[in-house]
């Protein structure tokens, strides 16, 4: 099928290449020239594992470009992945998918067939905003095309983006006309079948069930990409409670966790305690939905304890610096992670740097490395005076504290003895737990992980 999309973040480009490799025709819209001019010498804007090599695979059947009135003009299904940022009290910001929306509507040709499609995630009634203005400006521009709306909310990990949208769960597809759902049906046949040749990187997981098409209104389909990221920052928060209460009694929270994520009605992921969640959906998303609720004077107290017990892992994460280092102003302190969480180099929200720029209100000096998120990070944190180091041995040179803040594979392995050996006082909070207790203090390291008695 041809397809359009419009915005190349996280979402639209994963979206695009991975529908670019199951054959369609598409066009990957943006309008950032910074970013098409990096698309078009074959470069990724972002890190995600093993979408550059599948950009030049799938390249014979992906262009990018600003264009968005060339690219929706003969397209079948047209998806609009913009972002949809936080507004100062909360509510999502929909502005850029209306605006998108509108450049949409401009683009499409009379006697022609579209499904608009609504990616991003997007609070109630949205889809109904998007038919409404492509409509209206439509009849503006007296042009007769035939369009169907639908929505199709995603639900990709960042960091694990491909594997998610090859093998994923479930599509949610909310439309009020069968022909969008007959569209969109055509357009994920090869992962609703699961009948495309993996890519060599990615091969699929051994007694993969197909994943489930679900279709329904358009209302219900975006609660739903709501609820689920609900479902999990509570999940999140509720082992970082346990935790605590670990810390107080003498249990372990990971022994906890294993305890109770082997109940099938419960599971085993999203256990892990820790830094507490950030990035681009957990914080924002789970802030929109309280908004919505108070629009209808509707009250969600288990979402908001959620974010409430989110926002405290910050906070306690620094404790536990200041209770080993006793004073923190005047200390230096290494920061090992500054992604929110691994595989990534979003920093957006990242429970990491909220810690640094608490440390440094007290007066702390940071030493900070990062796999990947060296660059976005020092963009975020606007100026601040924090040491970019290169490696976690140089980051750890006369350190007094060593922070771990995202579980990346490689601060799993480092080399304890050399980190302890580099340190002038050699703290350890393991943030993300990677570490066992005994093995970090038999190589010299004051250790203290998170929920560990
Ligand atoms: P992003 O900020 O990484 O990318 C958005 C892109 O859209 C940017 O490149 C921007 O330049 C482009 N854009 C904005 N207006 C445009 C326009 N009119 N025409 C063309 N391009 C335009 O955003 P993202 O992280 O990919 O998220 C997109 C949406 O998907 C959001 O609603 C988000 O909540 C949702 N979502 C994100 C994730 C995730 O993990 N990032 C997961 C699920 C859902």
């Amino acid at each position: 099928m041809r397809v359009a999309i419009i915005g190349t973040g996280y979402v639209g480009l994963t979206t695009g290449v991975a529908l670019a490799y199951l054959g369609h025709d598409v066009s990957a819209v943006d309008k950032d020239k910074r970013k098409l001019a990096l698309l078009n010498s074959g470069g990724s804007p972002i890190h995600e594992p093993g979408l550059e090599a599948l950009m030049t695979t799938a390249a014979p059947h992906l262009r990018y470009t600003d264009d968005t009135t060339g690219a929706v003009a003969d397209a079948e299904v047209i998806i609009i992945a913009v972002g949809t940022p936080p507004k100062e009290n909360g509510e999502a910001d929909t502005g850029y998918v209306e605006a998108a929306a509108k450049e949409v509507a401009d683009g499409l040709v009379a006697g022609r067939t579209y499904t608009v499609v609504v990616k991003s995630t997007v609070p109630v009634g949205t889809n109904r905003r998007v038919a409404h203005v492509v409509n209206r400006r439509l009849k503006e521009r007296d042009v007769d095309a035939t369009v169907h709306f639908a929505s199709n909310p995603e639900f990709l990990r960042e960091g694990a983006a491909l594997a998610d949208t090859f093998y994923p769960d479930r599509i949610v597809i909310g439309a009020d006309h069968p022909d969008a759902i007959n569209a969109l049906h055509r357009l994920y046949r090869p992962l609703l079948e699961q009948t495309f040749t993996p890519p060599a990187f990615l091969p699929r997981p051994e007694r993969l069930e197909l994943p489930r098409l679900i279709t329904t209104d358009t209302t219900s389909a975006e609660v739903a990409k709501y609820a689920a990221t609900a479902f999990l920052a509570l999940k999140v928060s509720f082992i970082n409670e346990m935790a605590g209460l670990c810390e107080k009694v003498g249990a372990n929270v990971i022994e906890v966790a294993r305890g109770v994520g082997a109940d099938s009605r419960i599971g085993p992921r999203f256990l892990n305690a820790g830094v507490g969640w950030g990035g681009s959906c957990f914080p924002k998303d789970t802030a929109a939905l309280l908004r919505t609720a108070g629009d209808y004077g509707y009250e969600m107290p288990i979402v908001a304890a959620a974010r409430v017990v989110n926002e405290k892992r910050r906070q306690a994460i620094v404790d536990k610096l200041q209770d080993s280092l006793k004073v923190i102003r005047g200390r230096t302190v290494a920061v090992l992670g500054l992604a929110f969480k691994p595989n990534t180099d979003d920093v957006r929200d990242s429970p990491s740097l909220d810690i640094i720029r608490c440390l440094l209100e007290r007066g702390a000096s940071i030493r900070a490395h990062d796999p990947v998120a060296l660059c976005n990070a020092e963009r975020a944190l606007d100026g601040l005076d924090v040491a970019l180091c290169t490696d976690p041995y140089q980051a750890a040179e006369g350190a007094e504290a060593i922070l771990i803040a995202t579980g990346w594979d490689d601060y799993r392995g480092l080399d304890l003895p050399r980190l302890a050996e580099a340190m002038k006082d050699a703290v350890m909070v393991d943030g993300v737990n990677l570490y066992d207790p005994a093995t970090a203090q038999a190589a010299g390291l004051r250790y203290t992980g998170v929920g560990r008695g």
